[in-house]
């Protein structure tokens, strides 16, 4: 794919069917150029002619309007959460053609994982044969199997070798912060912070998810908190995640009420009970925000990033724990420091999405 096609799909993507003048003018083209570039893409049956709707002042073939196929560039997103696997098939315009969700399974090894994988993925495409699957993009926790070996690039390698079509692989939350900066066309810095089994970070830094270099940035929920703590499942103990995360903090609320409901009806409950003010749920919130707190104050002082987006299953309410945080962030900042911190509830459909944006970020011209 060429940079101005890649600019052409961008334009469209964003802003919905163009005409070639239209492409010329958000693409800075020449006319020849548009012209070109749209029989191309055309011709690959990328983009495609969706009449001649009467505009003002525009008549005949300059009213011609191209829009993305629905049909071309499918893209297969894979997240492997702990609990249970998302597989969901989209178009470029993230239209979702096909999903369908799996329990994950408890992996012994990293083969275990791989295979686990690889027969999903070729259970999946033995199911669709007559397919033109573009690449399949799959996203993991990093700690998902303790393993001294940098799981994204092997996997890459070995499921790049058995599989027919390019896959790229990355971790759960970085995903998920690539598709919401798509998704806000975002250039300035921020972090995206997401409470679930663990306490994930996305880094957008620089128009760019920022990595790291063996890929394992982000892991706020190892930061040591207490040493003799409980083991955690990275191997070491007394990480925050075993301090706080959405099941501690459903068990507490389950323990202070004496209540049993699904996980998340439960903690959109305990938050919307903090915040009409009951004491026992405040104490569970201002004990998370304090953990909380002092994770965070370590990334707003090595980053000197000013915005977080905060997200979990916490229901309408969830913003609530924001003023504890920032209470106990006086404790561990020095004034000099300003931030905003944004709740969010979590959007599941982000970390599939994120996914088959790593194979789409080859198709578009932003990042
Ligand atoms: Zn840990």
């Amino acid at each position: 794919m060429t940079t101005n096609e890649k600019r052409v799909l961008t334009q469209i993507l964003y802003n919905g069917p163009l005409t070639k003048k239209e492409i010329c003018k958000y693409c800075s083209f020449s006319w020849a150029t548009a012209v070109k570039i749209v029989s191309q893409l055309e011709r690959r049956k990328i983009i495609t002619f969706k009449g001649t709707p009467r505009r003002k002042n525009v008549s005949g073939k300059d009213s011609a309007v191209y829009d993305i196929s629905s049909e071309a560039l499918l893209v297969l997103g894979m997240d492997v959460e702990y609990h249970r696997t998302h597989l969901a098939l989209t178009n470029l315009k993230d239209e979702i053609i096909t999903e369908f969700t799996l329990d994950t399974p408890v992996f012994t090894s990293v083969e275990h994982l791989e295979l686990f994988i690889y027969q999903t993925l070729e259970r999946f495409l033995s199911m669709h044969p007559n397919m033109e699957l573009t690449g399949i993009g799959i996203v993991i926790p990093s700690f998902i199997i303790q393993t001294e070996q940098n799981i994204f690039q092997l996997l890459k390698e070995n499921l790049s070798r058995k599989l027919p079509v390019p896959v790229q692989i990355d971790n759960i939350v970085r995903s998920y912060t690539l598709y919401k900066a798509h998704s806000m066309l975002a250039h300035e810095n921020f972090l995206v912070v997401t409470i679930r089994s663990g306490i994930g970070v996305g880094i957008f830094v620089n128009d760019r998810i920022f990595r790291g270099d063996d890929m394992l940035s982000g892991e706020l929920s190892h930061v040591t908190i207490d040493r003799q703590g409980e083991f955690c499942r990275c191997g070491k103990r007394g990480c925050l995640e075993t301090k706080i995360n959405q099941h501690i903090l459903y068990q507490k609320y389950e323990e202070a009420y004496q209540t049993a409901s699904s996980l998340e009806a439960g903690l959109h409950d305990l938050f919307s009970k903090a915040a009409s003010g009951e004491s026992a749920a405040l104490g569970i919130i201002e004990e998370a925000a304090d953990y909380l707190a002092r994770g965070l104050s370590l990334l707003l002082l090595i980053l000197n990033i000013n915005r977080i987006y905060l997200s979990g299953h916490f229901g309408a309410h969830g913003d609530v724990i924001i003023k504890h945080i920032q209470r106990q962030l006086e404790k561990y900042l020095y004034a000099r420091i300003s931030y905003e911190i944004i709740y969010e509830p979590l959007q599941e459909h982000y970390f599939t999405s994120g996914a088959r944006l790593l194979i789409y970020t080859d198709y578009l011209d932003y990042r």
